[in-house]
């Protein structure tokens, strides 16, 4: 990837802007620990421009535009996405260190969005009502304006598309503001969905600091709707400031997600599986299964594989296709990290492997195993967001789920039985958005995605996301 490739100014009104007096954003390659460029932010008087250019693009033309049309671009969006997924992939892997192959993953999971919704757009309506009195009664799900779309570093790109993708579907205009430390394949997205035919102004995108940019987005009387997602503290900040002009809000936050195993199941093949569920993306994962509950009786023996497939995963260069934990995103989250597991060394939990960081630059860190970690200790009620499991063993459901169910988080989670009975039963009982039965995944593009809790409001992906970025109406005429 050459410099000329990566993107390095706000995307306003169809081009790349430079915007003066907004401050630098110098980002840094976590792999290498060498520069890798500088981005231009936005101020906040740029930050009300943008927004009130995207209303007049909304009020101008997007809102009204034939849903067939509408369809026609953001199908034309993923093809345009697809076309430039090797790009978007190595820009991804060289700003956050993310696995080359985990890029072209989720740069592809992107485009399938944008076709997702393209799809929905003729599938997504009101209904009649046969109200009481007679007459005709019928719901419209119209858009609301201007949604300001406000995204982690986590997973930039496909975060990006599930929330930009179902709003601009519903015929809203979106201001995206990715996170300081990812903003480039989201300007590569404002960019190359003009190119496919969005409208100037329809979709912009503002890179910045949460304080600045994201406050100024947030406060801003013309955002009808704020999707968030990225930490509990910082969105229970936007909900307050979202409460000043009951705008609506939608959030994906943080997590602390059980992988639960019974004796019963295939508990072998879930310690092979399992070490990915909480160590990909380096453990920066809000689904990542940070907390293990073993049942006794298997135990030693799931540990033991566990720590084995723990120790052969591939950590190093993202470049790699062979790579599967890359860097920590920043040598700041590295050392949040390590305070975390100073703590647990400290109140005597066993570290079984991993914790050290690795020879050479970058921020890398070897998986790490905890043992021992007590039910109170912060390693195991705190989000790490990092490469960090703690495993304990169980001896009754009940007890089990009492502890489950004690975290603030609700997101994601695991159970492995083979028990048919028992997974229902357990997977009604615990109390998260999103589980999965022997396997780890989360995230399908045609199902809900969210939290109870703390983690989060609202749902993202599937048709229930339409909900959130439409209002409702109700229109009623007389016989
Ligand atoms: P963060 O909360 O620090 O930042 C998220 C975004 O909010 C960034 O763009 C940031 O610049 C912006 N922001 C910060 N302060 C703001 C403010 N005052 N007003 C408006 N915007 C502001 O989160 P992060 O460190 O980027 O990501 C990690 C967190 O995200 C973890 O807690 C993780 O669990 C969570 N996450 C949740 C999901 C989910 O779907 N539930 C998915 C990925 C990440
Ligand atoms: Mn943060």
């Amino acid at each position: 990837m050459t410099s000329s490739n990566i993107p390095t100014q706000p995307f306003v009104d169809g081009v790349h802007q430079a915007a003066a007096g907004g401050a630098a954003l110098h980002l840094v390659n976590p792999a290498t620990g060498q520069p890798l460029g500088t981005v231009q932010t936005v101020t906040t008087f740029q930050v009300s421009a943008a927004v009130e250019s995207a209303h007049r693009a909304w009020e101008g033309g997007w809102r009204d535009l034939a849903p067939g049309k509408r369809a026609d671009i953001l199908f034309n969006v993923a093809r345009v996405i697809r076309e430039n997924l090797e790009l978007l992939a190595q820009i991804e892997c060289a700003n956050i260190g993310k696995p080359i192959s985990d890029a072209r993953d989720e740069i592809g999971l992107g485009a399938k969005v944008f076709e997702y919704y393209a799809g929905a757009i003729g599938k997504y309506f009101g209904q009649t009502i046969p109200v009481s009195r007679g007459g005709f009664d019928f719901t419209l799900r119209q858009s609301m304006g201007v949604v300001a779309a406000i995204v982690p570093w986590n997973f930039p790109f496909p975060i990006a598309a599930w929330k930009s993708a179902p709003a601009l579907a519903a015929g809203n205009a979106v201001v995206l503001k990715p996170a300081s430390l990812s903003p480039l394949t989201a300007l590569r997205l404002g960019e190359l969905a003009h190119a496919a035919g969005l409208p100037a102004g329809v979709l912009q995108v503002l890179p910045g600091s949460g304080r600045e940019v994201g406050d100024a987005l947030v406060t801003h009387p013309l955002v009808r709707k704020i999707s968030f997602t990225g930490s509990t503290e910082i969105g229970r900040r936007i909900m307050e400031l979202a409460s000043r002009d009951l705008k609506r809000v939608s959030l994906e936050l943080g997590g602390k997600s059980p992988n639960v195993v019974f004796a019963d199941a295939d508990w072998q093949r879930a310690a092979e599986t399992s070490p990915m569920s909480v160590f990909a993306n380096t453990g920066q994962d809000c689904c990542a299964r940070s907390r293990m509950y073993v049942e006794r009786s298997v135990y030693d023996g799931f540990v033991e594989r566990f720590v084995a497939a723990t120790r052969r995963l591939d950590v190093g260069d993202p470049r790699l296709e062979s790579t599967q934990i890359g860097p920590l995103v920043s040598e700041g989250q590295r050392a949040t990290v390590e305070a975390f597991l100073a703590d647990a060394r400290k109140a005597g939990s066993q570290v079984a492997c991993g914790g050290s960081r690795l020879p050479g630059p970058g921020s890398f860190l070897a998986p790490a195993v905890l043992l021992g970690v007590g039910a109170s200790d912060r390693c195991w009620r705190e989000e790490i967001f990092g490469p960090v499991v703690a495993i304990t063993p169980f001896d009754d459901e009940a007890g089990m789920l009492r502890d489950v169910n004690a975290s603030p988080y609700g997101l994601s989670g695991s159970v492995w039985t083979n028990d048919l009975r028992r997974a229902l039963r357990v997977s009604r009982a615990i109390q998260s958005g999103v589980l999965s039965i022997n396997c780890h995944n989360s995230v399908h593009v045609e199902a809900p995605f969210g939290g109870f809790k703390q983690s989060g409001l609202g749902r993202d992906l599937g048709m229930a996301a339409m909900d959130g970025f439409t209002e409702l109406k109700n229109v009623y005429i007389a016989d």
